[in-house]
This record gives structure tokens, sequence and C-alpha cells, in this order.
């Protein structure tokens, strides 16, 4: 299977301040997350992306939130520059690849405003969650593209077995 993983799960230092978020050597996975995660890589086709990237953002990068929940989405870094049309791209980027190499399901990082599937920084930049959707993780399950986050490891892998 063709799965879709947010970059910096994988370990690829694209984060706003130059980091990543590793599943394999991060310290907040079980060993049974991690024995499964790596499992998902060898058992399947993997591509790694990042849409902030893609939608030309640089490494680092001023952090984002979401500004505007309901269209037209508005999406601000911390020093007040409008930055949507990064965010935009970047899902776009995301739902064309997704479209052009069959990839119906993707693992991407909680709680971003490109990525979060179920939260989202409430876009006052006081570390406050709010449930919905990063706007990449909102544009690939609109068009039927399943999504987990780094804590539903072991979902998507029953997931992947029930297809
Ligand atoms: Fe990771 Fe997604 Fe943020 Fe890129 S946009 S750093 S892949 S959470």
């Amino acid at each position: 299977m063709r799965i879709l993983i947010s970059s910096c799960l994988l370990g690829e230092d694209v984060k706003y301040d130059g980091s990543n978020n590793s599943i394999a050597y991060g310290n907040s996975y079980t060993f049974n997350q991690k024995e499964t995660f790596m499992d998902i890589l060898c058992e399947n086709e993997i591509y790694s992306f990042c849409p902030e990237v893609s939608g030309g953002l640089g490494i680092p990068r001023v952090p984002c939130e979401i500004t505007s929940t309901t269209k037209p989405f508005i999406v601000k870094n911390k020093d007040g520059e409008d930055v949507t049309i990064n965010f935009l791209v970047g899902a776009r980027n995301a739902l064309e690849l997704c479209q052009t190499e069959n990839i119906s399901v993707a693992l991407l990082k909680a709680n971003s405003p490109s990525c979060g599937n179920n939260s989202i920084y409430d876009g006052t930049f006081s570390s406050t969650l709010i449930e919905g959707q990063g706007l990449t993780a909102k544009l690939l399950s609109e068009n039927g593209i399943k999504i987990f986050n780094e804590k539903e490891i072991l979902e998507l892998k029953k997931w992947i077995k029930n297809q």
C-alpha cells in the first residue's frame, strides 16, 4: 500500500524550528508503537511529504496558526504575516501527489495547521488546542483519503490489514 507520511514524523528536519518529530527516535512512544511504525515502513511504499515546505515556506520559519477556520481560511505566522497561500499550495500539492500516485491513506502529524487531523491550535499562539483540521488534512480527507495521526499508528496498521 502507498502511504503519505508527514516528513517530520520520518525524522526529516522540516519543522518550523529546523527540527523533526521522529517517531523512531521520539521518547513519547511505546515500544509497540515504534515497532508497528517500523513494520509499516518496511511493508509499504512510503511517500514523505511536508506541505509547508512544498508550499514555499523555508526552514526554519516563523510558526504559523490558522486564524480563520472557516472559508475563506486565513493562516498567519506569529509575526502577523498572512501565509494562507503557502498553506493552500501545500495542501493542493499533497492532494495532487495522492491522486497521481494512487495514495489512499496518510499518516500526518497531529495538531499542525497543515497536517493535524483532529485538532489544531486556535490562532492565538497560546498553545491552546481546538477541534479542527489542518488545511492539508482537511483537503485530503474531503477527497476520500483516510487520515491517521502519529498517536493512531496501531489503528493505521489495523486499517491497512483490512484493505
Ligand atoms: Fe511536519 Fe506537516 Fe509541519 Fe511539515 S507541515 S513540519 S510535515 S507537521
